[in-house]
């Protein structure tokens, strides 16, 4: 049995466990930080399983934030992850985010607009006209308008993590590959985790960022979250219809969502309230498109009748069941045990902003942006700080 000390441990080498892990080093460059992950090739992690999208169209103040740093930082993303000269390609495309509004839909559209753009934004209102000019598929089924985010984009997830990865190994970070079996604590203080071999290694901050594992981690130190495994489908679709011109992704008010990857080629996801909740499902399933999406598709998009799902792919949302945001900050009841979890789809473009902030909270630095409203206190005070109303997410 091996001990080791460190000052913080990272259980999950993610997106998050990554991006945090370059930001302690960043700025306490002799640190000792662990990034424990049990599967380096991050076969089942949700980073690289997501569609890599940034936004700025929330509705909540600090999620529009959260994003226009991660596009900051992505303006010298490729020299700030160099090592040893050897650039970052992230392959980011900003091809923009269109959403539709439907009647129902609108008002809520339109004040996420008025708030992205009292923010600074590229944000802007389309009529049904200017949508049609935009995405000349659409044949405006239930559309009232639309708000395209100019700065919106892709990348690839998997690209984005490792660079991470590769800059904070090479700032000193130990990557080690393990599993966490236990988060230990002496009374209300965190004091470190054990492994599955029976390795002890202690720290003064342990950081949960184990994805939609997460809730098994904190149950370890009696933490109960609010959040399950949930599972997402994604469809790989070879169509008819075909555009040189790459279209920007869309988003219809019911949450099924298409990227264009170019010429005849999108990929297609929707969240459904059936969707399965658990750990070992990673099965897609060319029947769900057929049978739940397809027709809706369709329905707005008439060329769309002749396709091919050519491959897809499934992986787990870490669903807060709570509110549907962010969980951060140290949890109230256990000192040293940090959260960054429950980010329930949109969480792969906050982990520059959430990596800085959890860095600056087990610091005791001044806090470059202020993500206190995602704190793990509002669980236990039961304040939610939903994003919508109304759709699956
Ligand atoms: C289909 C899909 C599409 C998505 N699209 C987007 C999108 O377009 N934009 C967006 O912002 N977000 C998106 N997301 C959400 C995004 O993927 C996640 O919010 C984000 O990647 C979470 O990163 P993470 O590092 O917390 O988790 P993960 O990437 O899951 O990393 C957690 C790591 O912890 C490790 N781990 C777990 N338990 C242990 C343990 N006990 N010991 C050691 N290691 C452990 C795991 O092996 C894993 O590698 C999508 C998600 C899915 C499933």
């Amino acid at each position: 049995m091996a001990n080791r000390a460190y000052d913080v441990i990272m259980v999950g080498g993610g997106v998050m466990g990554c991006a945090t892990a370059y930001y302690l080093l960043k700025f306490e460059p002799k640190l000792k930080v662990a990034l424990i992950e049990r599967d380096p090739t991050y076969a089942k992690a949700s980073t690289p399983l997501s569609d890599g999208n940034i936004r700025v169209q929330f509705n909540v103040k600090e999620n529009i934030l959260m994003s226009m740093y991660g596009l900051e930082v992505l303006k010298t993303f490729a020299t700030d992850m160099a090592v040893e000269g050897e650039k970052a390609d992230v392959g980011f495309r900003q091809q923009g985010n269109l959403f539709i509004a439907s009647e129902a839909s609108q008002e809520e559209a339109r004040a996420g607009l008025a708030l992205q753009q009292s923010l600074g934004c590229q944000v802007e209102w389309l009529t049904p006209e200017q949508v049609k000019k935009v995405y000349p598929f659409y044949n405006l089924e239930g559309c009232a308008g639309g708000t395209l985010g100019h700065q919106d984009g892709s990348m690839s997830p998997l690209d984005f993590l490792l660079a991470y990865k590769r800059k904070a190994v090479s700032m000193g970070a130990e990557f080690i590959q393990a599993e966490v079996s236990e988060v230990l604590r002496e009374g209300k203080q965190a004091t470190g985790v054990r492994l599955t071999n029976g390795d002890v290694f202690t720290a003064g901050s342990v950081v949960n960022s184990a994805g939609p594992w997460a809730p098994k981690v904190a149950a370890t130190v009696g933490v109960n979250l609010p959040i399950l495994p949930t599972k997402r489908q994604v469809f790989v679709l070879e169509t008819e219809a075909r555009s040189e011109k790459i279209l920007p992704a869309i988003f219809f008010p019911s949450g099924l969502y298409l990227f264009h990857e170019g010429a005849g080629h999108f990929t297609c996801g929707k969240s459904l309230a059936t969707d399965p909740v658990g750990y070992d499902d990673f099965e897609w399933d060319r029947r769900m498109f057929e049978e739940y999406l397809w027709e809706e598709l369709v329905s707005y998009l008439p060329d769309f009748d002749r396709l091919k799902v050519t491959q897809g792919w499934a992986g787990l949302y870490e669903m807060n069941t709570f509110d549907g945001n962010a969980i951060l900050g140290e949890w109230p009841e256990l000192k040293g045990f940090y959260l960054e979890n429950g980010f329930s789809g949109h969480g792969f473009q906050q982990a520059p902003a959430v990596g800085r902030y959890t860095a600056e909270l087990i610091l005791g630095r001044p806090l470059s942006l202020d993500l206190s409203a995602f704190n793990a206190s509002r669980i236990l005070e039961n304040k939610p700080l939903p994003e919508s109303k109304r759709r699956i997410i």
